[in-house]
């Protein structure tokens, strides 16, 4: 039986209201997930950790009207607590006046909105009109409440000219004095995501180097000091040319399941993946009512899924050569591109194993 030091189990038990075009866990339907359900996926995997982290969620945190037993519900069944990180639910934040006091109590600071020019390509690319008008009013929910907007904006080829838009936002809102007064400073930063999810789809429109001379110098400033970078080439990576010629002199494979603590998603069909993949097709390790726990963590620990297996036992040079560009100016992180990499062999093997 496996002894892992610690399991996260990431159940999604809600969905998500919004549909973002660059969404890395995909366009499931909303499931409708119980208490009784969080129990049963906790302990399920219990006897594997040592230590086990659970969360009810992995789309919108505290989408549900009973947030705040749900979190109970975590801290009570987990040994190691979870996290908030930046993240809450700007749904609720627009709809609900007592959210953002309780996130405070908790010790919240900041919360990440995620913009993408102005109303009208926000609303497109969050998937659903009033995404930006909820965002302005998380905005006022959250300084209200002594918690720090931090504003990530999304850089491709049909939002890089409206990011003045989120520059002009911050400053009708005097976002960095108002945050100075509250404690935290004032956050926002540009990037372009990882083409995995439905981001795959964005890859005919990803940023290109000329993209970055577009980008507001103050959104720059503050990118830069954000990643600790000292320009945007290092903040948003190489052209994937230079990084697909490298690749292809790169005889090396790995194994992504050997790890001491794995974080797991289990979606509302109780499908599990691993959360160094898309929680979809040939990153499924398995159905934890159907295969369960140990099987599961059997076939991450021998990279069994069909990505694991893919990434074990093909050299990077021959995911480069099959699927990359030695022509593309795109912008990747060499992580991110070799995952979008990784992705898209897999689909060209399911493609082939389907004719
Ligand atoms: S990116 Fe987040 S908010 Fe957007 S659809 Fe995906 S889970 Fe929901």
């Amino acid at each position: 039986m496996p002894n892992y030091q610690k399991i996260d189990v990431v159940l999604d038990m809600l969905g998500c209201p919004n549909r973002c075009r660059h969404c890395f866990v995909g366009w499931r339907p909303n499931p409708r997930l119980d208490e009784a359900d969080l129990r049963f996926a906790a302990e399920a995997f219990r006897p594997y950790a040592q230590d086990i982290t659970v969360y009810d969620w992995n789309r919108e945190p505290d989408f549900g009207e009973d947030y705040r037993e749900k979190w109970a519900l975590c801290q009570e069944l987990s040994t190691v607590p979870p996290e908030r990180f930046e993240l809450a639910s700007v749904w609720r934040l627009a709809r609900d006046p007592s959210y953002a006091p309780w996130l405070k109590s908790l010790g919240v600071r900041c919360v990440q909105l995620t913009l993408f020019g102005g109303e009208a390509l926000t609303d497109w690319f969050t998937g659903r009109e009033g995404a930006y008008r909820d965002i302005l009013r998380a905005i006022d929910a959250l300084m209200e409440a002594g918690i720090a907007p931090r504003l990530q904006a999304f850089v491709n080829k049909k939002t890089v000219d409206e990011l003045p838009e989120v520059t002009r936002l911050a400053e009708a809102l005097d976002l960095e004095r108002r945050c100075g007064e509250i404690g935290p400073p004032f956050v926002m930063f540009a990037h372009q995501g990882a083409c995995d999810g439905e981001a795959e789809n964005l890859y005919p429109i990803w940023p290109t180097s000329e993209d970055l001379e577009k980008i507001p110098q103050k959104l720059v400033e503050h990118t830069l000091r954000h990643f600790g970078a000292s320009s945007l080439e290092e903040a948003f990576g190489q052209e994937e040319r230079l990084l697909c010629q490298e690749l292809l002199e790169d005889g090396s494979t790995a194994s992504l399941g050997q790890t001491e603590s794995p974080v797991l998603y289990v979606d509302g069909e109780w499908n599990v993946s691993p959360n160094f993949g898309v929680p979809k097709g040939p990153w499924l390790l398995g159905n934890l009512k159907t295969h369960g726990p140990e099987e599961i963590l059997r076939r991450l620990a021998a990279d069994e899924s069909p990505a694991q297996r893919v990434r074990a036992t093909v050299p990077l040079r021959e995911l480069a050569r099959a699927c990359g560009s030695l022509e593309s100016r795109r912008l990747f992180g060499r992580g991110d591109y070799i995952e979008y990499l990784l992705n898209r062999y897999c689909e060209k093997l399911e493609q082939e194993a389907s004719r």
